[in-house]
């Protein structure tokens, strides 16, 4: 995510921090120790938080590339949505899960270790054992805030998968998206009355996530319902493994194709992407052949794939084009372009 900075890898998944969070830690550090103390537990529960729900997406074969601490909670990034509603489910609920687990398996030995009244006090920084047992009530609010029945959070996503096994996923989404504006509207009264600028800003990032998961279904239900054949230009160009990239930016130049199969003897070799070009050209020049800029592995696509199962291959591969083949031969490229431009024309009817 834009202005994160990366802490750590773990499991091969990234864990940034957004510079908001930053801007959150000077906020409260300067309450001094125990406040310190208090927002880096909140980071630990969080971060640990987005890997349940992380390492849940992976049963299902999603890939997390990385989780992003925002002050309001961490944002896992999957490369897809899952498919079935039983999988939402349970990744949305293995994080919330976590936090319970954490109430319930640490309360007894709390309850001896810090005392019964210590445990139960309020919120409180007046000593460390209340400090304590304030960093111990942070996974009930954690569990608590993310299971509040609207989009984006998590018990909007366990709504929705509920749902959606009873009415479809498109009414299903379109209630946890009204209920996440409600809360939005909700929050932003509370803000209002009582001055208070972070229900604010919960208030502003709830809506506007609620109306982005609305429109991200929108277009991905659009897209279902046309395939790749129906979008397909059979108007494109190939290169051979020996061509140099001086003549492939030609090619570039003088049509508007910007990514190529390689083909070399009637066999598909490879796939050149606008990205490979550019970066070859600056490192190497253009008298580099194409075969050793080419990649050699790369997802392909047939005519009879529909168009959101191709954007959901393009945002898990990074490719914005991909060669469309039938059985081993090209007939086409269908780029990100040639995707927005097929929605902007359905969705203007
Ligand atoms: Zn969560």
């Amino acid at each position: 995510m834009r202005g994160s900075i990366r802490l750590l890898r773990v499991a091969g998944i990234s864990i940034n921090i957004h510079i908001s969070f930053l801007l959150l830690l000077a906020l409260f550090a300067s309450g001094g120790l125990k406040w310190l103390f208090i927002i880096i537990s909140v980071f630990f529960f969080v971060t640990l938080h987005e890997l349940c729900h992380s390492l849940a997406a992976r049963q299902f074969g999603i890939r997390v590339s990385e989780i992003t601490l925002l002050p309001i909670g961490g944002v896992a990034s999957m490369t897809r949505m899952p498919e079935k509603p039983s999988q939402e489910f349970l990744i949305s609920v293995a994080g919330p899960a976590f936090n319970i687990a954490v109430i319930l398996v640490f309360f007894f030995p709390l309850k001896i270790l810090l005392g019964p009244d210590v445990l139960m006090h309020p919120l409180s920084t007046a000593t460390w054992p209340l400090t304590m047992a304030y960093v111990y009530w942070i996974n009930l609010m954690l569990a608590l805030f993310n299971l509040i029945p609207a989009f984006p959070m998590d018990g909007g996503r366990v709504m929705r998968a509920l749902l959606a096994q009873k009415m479809g996923y498109l009414a299903a989404t379109r209630i946890a998206v009204r209920s996440g504006h409600i809360f939005a509207l909700a929050f932003a009264y509370f803000g209002i009355v009582k001055f208070n600028i972070i229900l604010i800003a919960i208030a502003v990032f709830i809506y506007m996530a609620a109306s982005s998961e609305e429109m991200q279904v929108d277009v991905r239900e659009a897209l279902k319902k046309f395939r790749v054949r129906d979008i397909l230009s059979r108007d494109f160009l190939m290169v051979s493994g020996d061509t140099p990239l001086a003549k492939v930016l030609e090619m570039m130049f003088h049509s508007h194709q910007e990514d190529f199969p390689v083909a070399d003897e009637g066999r598909v070799s490879g796939f050149l992407t606008r990205k490979d070009i550019i970066a070859s050209v600056h490192r190497s020049g253009t008298a580099v052949p194409v075969k050793e800029v080419m990649r050699t592995s790369f997802p392909r696509v047939r005519e009879s794939d529909g168009l959101a199962k191709v954007q959901g291959v393009m945002q898990e591969s990074g490719l914005m084009a991909l060669p469309v083949m039938r059985d081993e031969e090209v007939v086409g490229i269908v780029t990100f372009e040639d995707i927005g431009r097929a929605y902007a024309i359905i969705s203007q009817r």
